[in-house]
């Protein structure tokens, strides 16, 4: 079993008593405004719970490796969206530091630390969907800068974010792998991200549409170095699996305490629920697969934390630990009966949030073509 310190421990319990008393008793309103929690990013900033590295080691960052889940892990039990839309603002800031410009690096980490200044992926396409690589945007050098052109589509926090990083093909290259990332700052002229498309969960965490028409943007913007974008998507992507098991554990754990605390109480037919064993198993059975992902999760972490790219792992991961949450919102709401399907109860937003993580940042169906592709392409005595 993965044991976490007692440093771990305590980071736990402040997140806990943090989103008990600051996000649970406000998530229902949250989720009915459906707007962005930009005071709660300022919030968590100021709290030092954005201040995350994953693969990406930013040197100096207060919660690395398992300390990161327990972050993003907690923040989901809370308000899903907000880890959600957490994912790719820690990524990005991250990427910029280890890659970007200094002048780019200066102009957005810190203020991305504060949650000031929210970031966000803009990889996918109607062309692309689980391919990754499937891109039409382009960039092209016009001597002092880079003009983009091109539409993403199911970008988080489209519109709410003020700066994007993007993929997009040079104009002057053809090959497929030679796709960069470039930083694309929100108020760019030529840059639209206004169209939302409303989806029926994780509705704190927007997610629309940034089209870039003849987007011009300063050479500094560049991340990394030309058509260098397939190798920082792979570990971009590797994050993302990790974020999305921690999410998954995160949202499993909050509608498993909805589940004990609502079949303990007296009532039916003058007994409660839980005593029936009927009812009481299919709780343990939520804390068994839970217990089971908060394990794996750990240990892939740890491995991220020691620079190991673990793609088979985080992909066997993020495929279990999703699958795992949207079996176990399912019993909750099974065991909240009808006033399980009542809106803007935990349990209900819980069971609609956990629907995204099967298929954002590699589908349960990608998961499983990385997973089978490893094992038939390496020496079996390896696993
Ligand atoms: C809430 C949400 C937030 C998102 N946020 C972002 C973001 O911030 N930035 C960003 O760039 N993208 C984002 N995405 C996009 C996300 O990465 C894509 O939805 C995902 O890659 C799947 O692509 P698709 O939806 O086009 O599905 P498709 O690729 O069209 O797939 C449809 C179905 O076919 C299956 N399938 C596809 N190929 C195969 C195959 N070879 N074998 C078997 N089955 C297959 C898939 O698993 C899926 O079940 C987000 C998506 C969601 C839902």
């Amino acid at each position: 079993m993965f044991q976490i310190t007692e440093e771990q421990r305590a980071l736990r319990k402040t997140l806990r008593e943090f989103v008990d008393r600051e996000i649970l008793p406000l998530a229902a309103s949250f989720e009915h405004s459906a707007a962005f929690p930009n005071a709660l990013f300022i919030r968590l900033g100021e709290l030092g719970f954005l201040d995350l590295t994953f693969y990406h080691q930013r040197e100096g960052a207060l919660h690395n490796g398992v300390d990161s889940m327990i972050v993003m892990e907690e923040l989901a039990r809370g308000l899903p969206s907000a880890a959600l839309s957490m994912s790719p603002h820690v990524q990005c800031m991250n990427l910029i530091e280890a890659e970007g410009s200094t002048s780019l690096r200066e102009r957005v980490v810190s203020k991305a630390l504060r949650g000031e200044h929210v970031l966000a992926f803009a990889i996918t396409e109607a062309s692309g969907g689980s391919d990754a690589l499937g891109i039409d945007t382009t960039a092209t050098f016009d001597g002092d800068g880079w003009i983009l052109n091109g539409e993403k589509c199911w970008i988080t926090s489209a519109g709410a974010a003020d700066g994007y990083i993007v993929s997009a093909k040079s104009a002057t290259s053809g090959r497929y792998r030679d796709v960069s990332l470039f930083y694309v700052d929100a108020k760019t002229p030529g840059l639209d991200d206004s169209r939302r498309t409303p989806l029926i969960g994780m509705k704190n965490s927007p997610t629309g549409v940034v089209r870039m028409k003849n987007c011009k943007v300063p050479r500094d913007c560049l991340i990394g170095q030309e058509n260098s974008a397939y190798g920082q998507m792979k570990i971009l992507l590797n994050e993302g699996r990790l974020d999305m098991a921690a999410l998954a554990v995160g949202i499993a754990q909050g509608a498993m305490e909805c589940s004990v605390k609502h079949t303990s109480q007296s009532g039916h037919f003058g007994r409660s629920l839980s005593s029936y064993q009927g009812v009481s198993f299919q709780v343990a059975r939520m804390y068994e697969k839970i217990f089971m992902a908060r394990n794996s999760l750990y240990t892939v972490a740890e491995m991220f934390r020691r620079q190991e790219r673990a793609t088979m792992e985080v992909a066997a991961l993020k495929l279990f630990a999703t699958e795992m949450c949207l079996e176990v919102c399912r019993s909750a709401v099974q065991l909240h009966g009808a006033k399980g399907l009542s809106q803007y109860t935990d349990v209900d937003r819980y069971f609609r949030d956990a629907q995204m993580l099967t298929i954002g940042e590699g589908s349960s169906e990608v998961c499983q073509i990385v997973i089978s592709g490893k094992l038939y392409h390496t020496a079996l005595d390896q696993y």
